[in-house]
């Protein structure tokens, strides 16, 4: 089986609201559905949702990049994904969301052939994963009635999105763990809004508010902020946007920087990668996280059955409300 072609269509999605993080207010978001296509009648689809404050790149380098790639790709069995991803690194460093859809396509080609979903073509055995759902920044009143309503709808993970002033950030909480009750988790990703000092003082509040985890506290590139951070604080510290790729994860555990690291496809370049940031960080002892950038259903139901097939995944976070 060789791939015969790669086709790309570009789509928008709108958030039903809009979600405001740390750093920027998404609002839609664009996104590119990829089909690969063999010479054995098997279409792949994949999906490449780039997201420019993270990733670098936006859906015009992922459609030029695609293109240019496609050129190499064409000839080589989908099923080989090591030689795929050989062939995408050559040409390109980076430009992960195109990568992560060519490499998702490629995934589904494999697992269609073998006759298998693809949480039992990875080594899954149960397909059963519980999901938090995300409230973006707002007052915190109604952050609060946007929590419960998400807890009326059966949810009993929240994450809750932080990294503004830590006195009405911990207002927030506040009044979300009041509206919420006891039983329900919450977690806390700050979109590295705060400074170490800033963390190190809110945690010890979120700690008494039974908040599970706080997720990318500081600056990306601040590894030595994140390990001072875990050193000083008693709540579960997270890397998201400090976490690109096996060489970021192998730092971050050999700094014992953080507990858990939360992979996201498009930051890794698709699910090849993600199996062996995994794989580095299940040896540490760092668990791992699976979430998501405001991709569609397509690439996030892909996040959940590489969930459903890898142990050292046991947080999901890929439920966003866009249509
Ligand atoms: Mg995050």
């Amino acid at each position: 089986m060789v791939i015969q072609d790669i086709l790309f269509e570009v789509k928008k999605f709108r958030f039903e609201e809009p979600m405001k993080i740390a750093f920027a207010t998404i609002v839609d978001m664009e996104t590119c559905i990829i089909k690969v296509i063999t010479d054995e009648g098997i279409t792949g689809y994949g999906e490449a949702a780039p997201f420019p404050y993270v990733t670098g790149d936006n859906l015009e380098t992922v459609v030029s990049v695609g293109k240019d790639l496609r050129k190499s790709l064409i000839g080589i069995d989908p099923r080989s994904i090591g030689a795929i991803h050989r062939v995408m690194d050559s040409m390109y460093a980076g430009n992960t969301a195109i990568k992560a859809g060519i490499d998702i396509a490629c995934y589904d080609i494999a697992s269609k052939s073998a006759g298998v979903p693809l949480y039992k073509y990875l080594g899954g055995n149960d397909p059963h994963i519980l999901s938090d759902v995300t409230i973006g920044i707002d007052e915190p009143e109604r952050m609060a009635e946007s929590a419960m309503s998400w807890v009326r709808k059966g949810f009993s993970i929240i994450k809750v999105k932080l990294g503004e002033d830590i006195e009405t950030d911990a207002a927030r909480i506040r009044a979300i763990r009041e509206a919420v009750g006891d039983e329900i988790s919450i977690r806390i990703d700050a979109n590295q809004g705060w400074s170490v000092r800033d963390t190190v003082r809110i945690s010890r509040v979120l700690d008494e508010l039974g908040v599970e985890l706080i997720e990318q506290p500081v600056q990306a590139c601040d590894f030595e902020g994140l390990a001072e951070i875990r050193r000083r604080s008693d709540v579960v510290i997270a890397a998201d946007e400090s976490c690109h790729s096996i060489y970021d994860a192998s730092r971050l555990a050999a700094m014992r920087a953080v507990d858990v690291v939360n992979i996201k496809l498009m930051k890794c370049g698709g699910i090849y990668n993600a199996i062996k940031i995994s794989a580095i960080c299940e040896a540490a002892g760092i668990r791992c996280m699976i979430g998501c950038m405001g991709e569609s259903t397509l690439a996030n139901l892909v996040g959940m059955h590489f969930a459903a097939a890898t142990d050292n995944i046991r947080d999901v976070d890929l439920i966003l409300y866009i249509y």
